[in-house]
């Protein structure tokens, strides 16, 4: 027998700055959820007013997490302290993993048309925070995409969903990351490990999870169980994300995420140093 987990609590997203000037929608890692073990951030994107997105996200540190960069639509150019530079086009992911530390911008590649997807903030355990950077960048077409007979359609980034495993691999808090579309009257039932962390966003039409309704931008926080349930009454489109919480003490200074206060005066200090890569 398998336990569907229910809705805990619903955050709204709240519009916010971020970058350079860019609007985005913050759900997770404001003031309504400072964090969610293992998850630091979830930012949603999405707007066809370039004035909300050109400026982009020019030169900025990360220490001691991963960012996960998700497109739905929209061309956004990447650049880093290693020499590392590539594309993000529609329907691409990027998992970086910042380790002990990458400077990098993030700027759009458009100047017209719409600009969507997700930026997912991932935090590292003790033990690979100042592990060497690296990322896992995949194409579109490397991005498996799966249906249902119940109405859903599955594009599956990392972990399995409906006997299909995403193309990133090898991530400390063995993540689940799934964007899930339903037709209208669809379903969609997706097993996930009791004990890890999970959450649902719908960013097109609405959901229920488990019975509760979701509406646009809203982030539902899921109670424990072994299986997240979805439905749409009118067709909608969420990512289901999910893993196993580290459980350590988290010392946070914007770009700089850490165990200690110790370690965050000592990222800020190799910063500014130049001695951070
Ligand atoms: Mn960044």
């Amino acid at each position: 027998m398998s336990t569907p987990r229910s809705v805990k609590n619903i955050i709204a997203a709240q519009r916010t700055q971020e970058g350079a000037g860019v609007f985005i929608w913050r759900s997770l890692g404001g003031q309504a959820l400072p964090e969610l073990d293992p998850f630091l951030l979830l930012d949603s994107f999405g707007t066809d007013n370039p004035d909300d997105y050109i400026a982009g996200f020019p030169d900025h540190p990360h220490r001691g997490f991963e960012t996960v960069t998700y497109m739905i639509h929209g061309q956004m150019r990447h650049k880093d302290s290693t020499g590392g530079e590539g594309l993000l086009g529609p329907g691409s992911v990027q998992w970086m993993t910042a380790g002990r530390g990458i400077v990098h911008s993030e700027m759009p590649e458009q100047k017209e048309g719409k600009m969507q997807g997700f930026q997912l903030w991932v935090n590292l355990p003790a033990k690979d925070k100042m592990c060497p950077p690296r990322y896992q960048d995949i194409d579109p077409a490397d991005v498996p995409t799966t249906t249902t007979d119940t109405g859903a359609t599955i594009r599956v980034l990392t972990g399995t969903a409906n006997g299909v495993t995403g193309p990133v691999t090898d991530i400390s808090v063995d993540p689940l990351y799934i964007d899930v579309a339903l037709d209208a009257g669809g379903s969609f039932s997706q097993p996930v490990p009791a004990g890890h962390t999970c959450m649902v966003y719908a960013f097109d039409g609405s959901v229920e999870v488990g019975g509760t309704h979701l509406g646009l931008n809203q982030l539902a926080v899921l109670g424990d169980g072994d299986e997240v349930a979805l439905t749409s009454q009118k067709g909608g489109r969420a990512i289901i994300v999910a893993g196993r919480p580290i459980g350590e003490p988290i010392a946070r200074y914007g770009p700089f995420v850490m165990n200690t206060e110790g370690e965050i005066r000592q990222a800020i200090t190799d910063f500014q140093s130049g001695n951070f890569l």
